[in-house]
């Protein structure tokens, strides 16, 4: 359930219906938009105690939420989510590139990775320092030292870092080096670590499970905004399907979907969605023509030799004609690259 505040209401009025809604149990959750402010009231059934606060000074109206998602929904939200993160802004018609190896594998490939996606456009570096790797005998990662790489690039190219974290013992670590903490696939319904990335000051890049619905998607983004992180973003990487040739189905029905249900940003990553380099560019221009916020590609030096997801990472010219595809995409679409 939600309360719409009257125009104009008071900054007490606003702070004893926040007080009612905890001594009846609930959870209250603020939007402060231009001009109106809305109270989310969460809890089981929150509709039961409507007449403990339909009279209160400053209520303007009350709105039953009927999805199970609250938070990451437009009910609760109308207007799109919009975050300022390393100078860019996500969310709201503009167009980040995420861009950077599967993994951080060494100084030399990430920095000349970085380098190359940087000149042809990438908004922010991607790259890999703890890895959910299907086998336990892979490569899994360079842990702490790749952070600091990760660190190291951002230094020397102005990227900003989206890397993922796996555990909850590592998110104060991952917070500190990155710029937006990525949750991967197989742990979107890790709720602990949902829990724990809730508490950080730091956006989340939330990908979609394996094999997760929509609405279990928005229910695990649920977990971190009700912990109070708002900043979260969702990636679409493809959902398993009967189809064996690509590795993924990349759902790219989830971003009109989600415009529709969710104030989120939305991401799309054809690199896992298809798992084929040569697949990558008209899915990554399908993506933008769909309306994502973003794309977030895999980009290797010598993708024949990667630790990890080689055979769907491009070159760095593959990456840079990527880029001009996209441009040219997002140009017919009414849309431009954040730069
Ligand atoms: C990745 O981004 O390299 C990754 C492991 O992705 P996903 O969690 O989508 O498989
Ligand atoms: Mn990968």
């Amino acid at each position: 359930m939600i309360i719409v505040m009257q125009k104009g209401a008071t900054e007490p009025q606003v702070e004893h219906i926040v007080k009612r809604i905890e001594e009846l149990g609930y959870k209250a959750h603020l939007s402060a938009g231009e001009d109106t402010t809305i109270i989310g009231v969460i809890g089981h059934n929150a509709i039961e105690v409507k007449d403990s606060l339909v009279h209160l000074p400053g209520v303007g109206q009350i709105i039953p939420i009927s999805k199970p998602f609250k938070l990451s929904g437009r009910e609760w939200h109308p207007e799109d989510s919009v975050y300022k993160v390393h100078g860019h802004q996500v969310g709201g018609g503009s167009l980040i590139v995420m861009a950077g190896p599967c993994a951080v594998e060494s100084r030399e490939q990430l920095m000349s990775t970085a380098r190359a996606v940087k000149a042809a456009g990438a908004t922010y570096l991607r790259g890999g320092a703890f890895k959910p790797r299907t086998s336990p005998y892979t490569f899994q990662g360079m842990g702490l030292h790749g952070l600091k790489l990760l660190e190291e690039a951002r230094a020397a190219t102005g990227l900003g870092v989206v890397t993922e974290v796996m555990t909850p013992q590592d998110v104060e670590a991952v917070a500190e080096s990155a710029d937006i903490l990525q949750v991967g696939a197989r742990n979107m319904q890790n709720y602990n670590l949902l829990y724990e990335v809730g508490q950080v000051h730091k956006p989340v890049l939330l990908k979609r499970g394996l094999s997760a619905t929509i609405q279990e998607w928005l229910l695990a983004a649920e977990y971190i905004l009700s912990r109070g992180n708002y900043q979260v973003i969702l990636c679409e990487r493809g959902i398993r399907t009967f189809e064996t040739i690509t590795r993924n189905t990349l759902d790219l029905n989830a971003v009109p979907v989600l415009r529709e249900l969710s104030h989120l940003p939305i991401v799309v990553d054809p690199s896992h969605g298809t798992g084929k380099w040569s697949w990558v560019q008209p899915m990554a221009c399908a993506g933008v023509a769909a309306g994502a916020d973003g794309l977030m590609i895999e980009v290797h030096p010598d993708p024949d030799q990667a630790y990890s997801d080689g055979p769907q990472s491009l070159t760095f010219a593959n990456f840079e004609k990527l880029m001009a595809a996209v441009r040219g995409v997002a140009v017919a679409v009414g849309r431009e690259l954040a730069v």
